[in-house]
């Protein structure tokens, strides 16, 4: 077994010089073997060395140096300034006092977890080598890398699993896992076990798809397993037995849509039963008359699959939403925890997916043990437990009429992680209140084609009309923060959040739970009464969650702030209003401790971009109607109606719309490639005339807010 080398990253020699040149050398505290009994060990306080911490992905730390009591006095020890301008969502992981992390455009970095200085920068060039898959390699940020033995893994948006070593940054080897000419990327953190490092894909939406994970081997990079999430065409014969089993819960002729179910987050390894779980998700396209018509469960669709580690052979699945048609996945983080229910000891999964139920599930059998729901609820009136079915409400599912459904496909509850705190016994969830009208009245059903993106035609969506997300109250808060308790299936405290979408969560044996909001605050409740102790406002949207460490006695909190993931795409307006202007404020890696003595450099104060007035661009309306058509595609990062939540410019305010060169240099010439702006190269000048009048007639009309 190969280790984390610290060696001179470690020989960190502070110098307090004033004249008398007082040399401290900070003694290194022996390197670690990163393997699963260090990313099982829950006991360790100086490393965050996986996802969740450790292999439970409970985001609870025993630390409890910051407290309920001093959390008041928290104050930035260190803070490292990332000038760069897309999302930062990733969980930081710190293992031998270095802490490794993923940034904007996928650049992996290794800092001293002491001092914030940067060790070494990989630089992956994704924008640059995406190329024309850039236009589907969304803005999104990546959550994570991973280590095991002397690598950081790590994964780039259009589709590379990469590692490197952990003490130069240097790659060593990379492969390619998914097929370049579909509309896959990238996001999560690779999964690492038993030597083996274990990635999926999201891109169900984006065209025929089908759904996998694939496990490689750590040190060599060779495919060791593939499982595949829906079966394909039975015509070319099945893979396995589970295969035959999961496709006679289909029906017509998924295989030509894909059937979908990518699994882009939510990958769990369980030491105790050595299995890992996989989170699925929802199937392409959304409306399952395309796809399945005469219905069907559609397995694995929104799923835990239990896998054998070693294999990828499966064991046994629990599916949270069977047919699904709601874009309801299961890809939200898996947690492991030992319950107390009714006298028995479970060792159970606890999971909260997009459709608003939370599932306590018997890891040793994958028998469903409870389900209640921790939002608005109205697709399905209860899971039964003896079936582990739902009961479902028939109107739910769009029958020849428009059905207003909770919870909408943002969830309940997204992929911002939740934590456990088994000293508390309750969970953290970032949670959504939100619906969406289903409506396939005007969708051709029987000729409807798959998106492709390689195609002139750009497909038929997702099945669907255009459904309308809807607030529940008007002026009540569509984000919450809530305490559940997964023994008793109950809330047990919610804090209403100025936004729908927030951060995931850490909670500590401090009484503490952490968690940064999408306005820029990072907060500090007590785990017990929800109760607001401390918070700090950190000048930008907050999008990753917090981790903490130990390291010479200092406890030390961390997080990555910066702007954007898909609420910032697809949150248009909601978002917007937030001010994170693109390109606007400073990304950083905050940490903050009690003794921590920084000052955090201002930012500019949040402002809404102000559509330019260009009285000489006289804007063409049937121009404009065929630019909107057009600008479907644009929307994934500069926002519905031209709005951008802020993880692209908002061209109602650019210049560069305004003159017909700069624009054509830009969509056609692609002279912003590297800073992740697609080139069209095969637009005509007309088309490109068409979105310019598209972008100025919203540009110019009234403020809606
Ligand atoms: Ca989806």
């Amino acid at each position: 077994m190969t280790q984390l080398h610290r060696a001179n990253i470690y020989c960190r020699i502070v110098a307090i010089s004033l004249l008398g040149n007082v040399l401290l050398t900070n003694a290194a505290l022996g390197a670690k073997t990163v393997d699963d009994a260090l990313m099982s060990d829950t006991s360790n306080t100086e490393d965050w060395p996986a996802y969740g911490r450790t292999h439970n992905e409970q985001r609870f730390s025993p630390l409890d140096q910051i407290n309920a009591k001093n959390v008041s006095k928290l104050r930035v020890d260190w803070y490292l300034d990332l000038p760069e301008t897309s999302a930062l969502a990733a969980t930081p992981l710190v293992v031998d006092g270095v802490m490794y992390f993923t940034g904007s455009r996928n650049i992996v970095r290794a800092v001293d977890a002491i001092s914030g200085r940067e060790l070494w920068s990989y630089d992956p060039e994704v924008a640059r080598h995406a190329g024309e898959r850039l236009k589907v390699a969304f803005l999104h940020g990546s959550r994570g890398v991973g280590l095991w033995g002397d690598k950081v893994f790590t994964t780039t948006r259009d589709g590379y699993l990469i590692a490197l070593e952990a003490k130069t940054g240097k790659e060593v080897w990379r492969t390619l896992t998914v097929d370049p000419t579909k509309a896959l990327y990238i996001t999560g953190a690779p999964k690492i076990f038993k030597g083996k490092v274990l990635i999926g894909n999201g891109g169900t939406e984006n065209g025929a798809t089908r759904g996998y994970v694939t496990a490689y081997d750590a040190e060599t990079g060779n495919q060791a397993w593939r499982f595949y999430i829906v079966p394909g065409n039975p015509a070319d014969g099945f893979e396995d037995d589970t295969q035959k089993m999961a496709a006679k819960t289909w029906t017509g002729e998924w295989w030509k849509y894909g059937g979908g179910g990518n699994a882009w987050n939510g990958f769990t390894y369980d030491a105790e039963f050595d299995a890992i779980y996989i989170g699925t998700g929802n199937g392409a396209p959304w409306n399952q008359k395309i796809r399945s018509p005469g219905g069907g469960d559609n397995l694995f669709l929104c799923s835990i699959v239990a896998l054998d580690p070693d294999t990828g052979e499966y064991r046994w699945h629990y599916q949270t939403t069977p047919g699904e048609t709601w874009d309801y996945n299961s890809n939200m983080d898996i947690v492991l925890a030992d319950l107390k229910i009714k006298g028995r000891e479970v060792k159970a999964i606890m999971h909260a997916p997009k459709n608003g139920f939370f599932y306590v599930i018997d890891r040793s059998n994958g028998k469903l043990i409870s389900a209640e729901p921790i939002s608005e609820v109205n697709w399905a009136s209860k899971i039964d437990l003896a079936s582990g079915r739902p009961v479902e409400n028939p109107a739910a599912r769009y029958q020849a009429k428009r059905a207003t459904v909770l919870p909408g496909p943002l969830g309940a509850h997204n992929w911002p992680p939740m934590s456990y705190n088994p000293e508390t016994g309750l969970v953290y969830i970032p949670t959504i209140h939100q619906s969406y009208t289903y409506d396939d009245e005007e969708t051709d059903i029987e000729n409807w084609r798959s998106p492709d993106w390689q195609s002139d035609a750009p497909g038929d969506g997702i099945g669907l009309g255009g459904g309308e997300a809807i607030q529940l109250q008007p002026g009540v808060s569509q984000g919450s923060l809530q305490a559940w308790d997964p023994v008793n299936q109950k809330q047990v405290w919610s804090i209403d959040l100025p936004a729908l979408w927030n951060p995931g969560t850490l909670s500590t044996s401090g009484d503490l739970v952490f968690q940064g909001r999408a306005d820029g605050v990072l907060v500090a409740y007590h785990a017990k009464t929800g109760e607001a102790l401390w918070q700090f406002p950190l000048g930008l949207g907050i999008s990753a969650p917090p981790i903490t460490y130990s390291l010479n006695d200092r406890q030390y909190v961390s997080l990555l702030v910066g702007w954007g993931s898909g609420f910032a795409s697809f949150g248009g307006g909601d978002a917007s209003n937030l001010g994170w202007e693109y390109g606007k404020h400073m990304r950083r890696l905050v940490t903050f401790s009690l003794e921590g003595k920084t000052d955090l450099p201002k930012l500019p104060p949040p402002a809404v971009p102000v559509p330019l007035a260009a009285p000489f661009f006289e804007v063409e309306s049937k121009q404009a109607t065929d630019g909107a058509a057009l600008f479907g595609q644009c929307t994934f990062c500069h926002g519905g109606g031209v709005v951008s939540g802020g993880i692209a410019p908002d061209l109602r305010a650019s210049p560069a719309v305004l003159s017909e060169k700069v624009f054509d240099d830009i969509v056609r010439g692609g002279s912003l490639r590297e800073k992740g702006m697609p080139s069209y190269e095969s637009l005509s000048d007309n088309q490109l005339s068409q979105l310019r009048h598209y972008i100025r007639e919203q540009a110019d009309l009234p403020a809606t807010n």
